[in-house]
């Protein structure tokens, strides 16, 4: 992500649970900068240096909501000043002057942001609303001010174009090359008009972009499904009954039970629930967020923020918004990505068809006398896991415990990578349910980041799970080293119970740990170059490949421990699980590729008006989108597309860091197995160290000694192999 606009890029997870990412940008500038005030004493928690152990820590505890804007106002004034001194220096522009120069600007204004960040993803109440509204246009304006500094921009240019470019390191040059590139598509070059156009559109997005936000939690927090009596409980496992009666009881409805209008709610309920009629009204209340034509209704935001993506990529020279956004990833075209969707896409919906006559084969011999619709899918699909495979979800939960899972994955770290986490509780926290654990190497006992976990679900918090980046590791002036979060929604059992949790969530809670892996092991000089700043189609692939480790022998035996008998996960059970392993792998991949798919295609399709309802449900029908399914994301709710720039066009990223990542798999089970130390070390080297420092392709080449291939993906998902060879899409990578 781009410097200023960078700060806060929530990793998130497409497949499973989750649901966005948001980058943000940075504020006001003016063209005299105004002496720095002394810093203002309300604000000073916010914009001071960071103290403590560590490094320092962000200190949550002094932490005032009424701080946020004027910190957010002064650390905007002094990078302002900052940027001032570099564009008005009277030496000639060189790498350190200007682009270390403006690589070091700007500390203040980020630690603001970064603990703002966290108030907007995790403590979003009432009272932060309002700050968040007034100051987002402001933020994006600020961006572009520098962007559009052309003072700033000459001095970029001249040390690009400089010949004693050649003299400077491998990763100054790819710093250099990063601002030069961020400020071209940022609208540098632009005539002064349009600048000022581009301005006003990024403003304008922003604005939108928040209220689409903050729509979508009101749709999340102000509906959901009441049961009022034993017989509404039919079906639920007791796990789900306990929490459904604790949200009833945080809403003031005691004595009833409340499913929330959440992924992590619904899903289960649509899994178990007996109660057909109940089934079809929750699955209409989650896929109607946003499009209940009311006052949080998101279409008329959506077809807005089309429009102004159209206009800005006109201005800044790109035929539409995808050609903009593919640009500079590793996919580089629209086309090469919806190349890999199309020959996933066939073999995906086959298989659907294949899984829905399984499903209505047991409806019919149950006699029940139905046609599976939507609201089916996942209850009947459920009993075919049960009949086909002898596999009980419930049964699997009672192994997977919240606490040991996590140990779990410390101790795959500790293999792969040679981390000891140590759980400490020197550092403040902005919530008691976050837990800080020390990162060090086993070795040499060298520290290396905090990680931050904060596992459950309360209000003002969103939906899904995410990493998050307090501070990048960097040695710019001095070694710094990172801290990382994993953000996540489970619910909160008893007091002194193991919160037990599904297979897929288990297999998410490793996933978002790969994302803090990567932003864990990042061993650069410069920090928009450190940690998970990454093109977004490869960012995906840390955290998707260490989703493998989960099912490995050597994790189930050690940490999936019955919850009562703490007595491993028998073997039995184990082989049912990698059995049932392809399971359903129809529905997970078409209600993906049909997200992604209708994203790709709704920002191709240029400064048409678009009516987001319309265009849904043509270019579903178009594609030929199973009748029993939905979407992963209404547009309504695709928070990946509209509460932020960030995945815009780029939802295909899941599936194209997917084939790196089952690519790059196969070079362990092709060695001596997952936790082989050669391959385990080429992966730290070339891939999880490296950062932004090298073009993700050539670092992918260096792990891998050759570009991905698409086989081991097809394989993974139990899919054949020849439509894909068909279409030649083999290489999803490239300059
Ligand atoms: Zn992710």
């Amino acid at each position: 992500m781009p410097k200023f606009s960078r700060i806060t890029t929530l990793l998130l997870l497409a497949t499973s649970i989750a649901t966005f990412a948001f980058t943000k940008q940075s504020k006001k500038i003016n063209n005299t900068p105004e002496m720095i005030a002394d810093i203002d004493t309300i604000s000073s928690p916010l914009l001071a240096p960071w103290e403590g152990p560590y490094n320092g820590v962000p200190a949550f505890d002094k932490v005032k909501i009424e701080y946020f804007k004027p910190a957010l106002e002064q650390g905007m004034a002094e990078q302002e000043q900052e940027i001032y001194n570099i564009v008005n220096s009277t030496e000639a522009p060189t790498f350190e002057n200007s682009i270390a120069a403006l690589e070091r600007s700007g500390r203040s204004l980020d630690r603001v942001r970064r603990i703002y960040d966290v108030w907007s993803s995790t403590m979003n109440t009432a009272e932060f609303e309002p700050v968040e509204e007034e100051m987002e246009p402001k933020l994006a304006a600020f961006a572009d001010k520098i962007y559009q500094n052309s003072g700033l921009f000459k001095r970029i240019e001249t040390v690009y174009n400089s010949p004693a470019k050649a003299q400077l390191t491998p990763e100054q040059q790819r710093l250099t090359w990063r601002y030069y590139t961020d400020f071209v598509r940022a609208g540098a070059r632009l005539s002064d008009a349009d600048k000022a156009k581009v301005s006003e559109i990024n403003q304008q997005l922003a604005g939108l972009f928040t209220k689409f936000n903050q729509n979508q939690l009101a749709d999340e927090n102000d509906r959901y499904l009441e049961l009022k009596n034993e017989a509404d409980l039919k079906g639920l496992p007791q796990s789900l009954v306990d929490a459904a009666a604790a949200s009833a009881v945080d809403k003031n409805k005691k004595g009833l039970w409340i499913i929330n209008n959440t992924r992590s709610s619904i899903d289960p309920f649509l899994t178990y629930s007996d109660r057909r009629d109940l089934r079809e009204k929750a699955w209409r209340m989650f896929i109607n967020r946003g499009d209940n034509g009311d006052e949080h209704d998101n279409n008329e935001i959506v077809k807005q923020i089309l429009k102004l993506r159209a206009q800005r990529a006109k201005l800044l020279g790109y035929p539409t918004h995808a050609h903009m956004m593919l640009d500079d990833v590793m996919a580089k075209t629209p086309e090469r990505a919806m190349e890999l969707m199309e020959a996933v896409w066939k073999p995906a919906v086959a298989r659907v068809h294949q899984e829905v006559a399984d499903m209505q084969a047991i409806a019919n011999k149950e006699k029940a006398g139905i046609t599976i619709e939507p609201w089916d899918y996942r209850y009947y699909a459920e009993k075919v896991r049960k009949a086909k495979y002898d596999l009980d979800q419930n049964e699997v939960k009672q192994y997977l415990q919240l606490d040991s899972l996590r140990e779990g994955m410390f101790w795959v770290a500790g293999q792969l990578f040679g981390f000891r986490f140590t759980p400490v509780t020197d550092v403040p926290v902005y919530h008691p349910d976050v837990k800080v654990w020390k990162v060090s190497d086993k070795t040499s006992g060298k520290q290396i980041g905090l990680w931050y976990f904060d596992p459950y679900a309360r209000p003002g918090k969103r939906s899904g799970a995410w990493m998050n980046e307090y501070r990048n590791q960097e040695r710019m002036d001095k070694e710094i080293t990172t801290i990382v979060s994993n953000n996540s929604n489970f619910i909160k059992g008893k007091p002194g119970e193991p919160v037990l949790i599904s297979w897929d969530d288990a297999t998410t809670l490793f996933h978002e740990f790969g994302h803090a892996l990567h932003g864990l092991s990042s061993n650069v000089t410069y920090p928009l170059l450190s940690g998970t700043n990454v093109a977004r189609d490869y960012v995906e692939f840390p955290s998707q490949i260490l989703e493998r480790w989960l099912s490995t022998p050597e994790v189930l035996q050690h940490y999936a421990l019955h919850y009562k008998t703490g007595k491993p996960i028998p073997q039995a059970l184990v082989d049912k699980i990698k059995k049932a392993s392809t399971f359903n792998q129809g529905f997970t991949t078409v209600e993906y590729l049909a997200s992604a798919l209708v994203d790709m295609k709704i920002h191709l399709a240029g400064d048409a008006d678009i009516d987001p309802k319309d265009f849904e449900k043509k270019t579903l029908a178009e594609l030929g989108m199973p009748k029993e399914m939905v979407m992963r994301h209404r547009l309504p709710q695709f928070g990946h597309l509209f509460s932020s720039d960030g995945y815009s066009a780029g939802y295909y990223s899941y599936i194209w860091a997917d084939v790196i990542s089952a690519d790059a798999y196969q070079a362990f089970t092709e060695a001596g197995g997952p936790y082989d130390k050669a391959v385990a070390k080429r992966l730290y080297d070339k891939v999880f160290s490296v950062g932004n420092t090298i073009d993700q392709g050539e670092a992918y080449r260096n792990f891998r000694g050759r570009d991905p291939k698409i086989d081991a993906l097809m394989k993974h998902r139990g899919f054949p192999m020849a439509d894909a060879k068909a279409t030649g899409t083999t290489k999803p990578t490239g300059k």
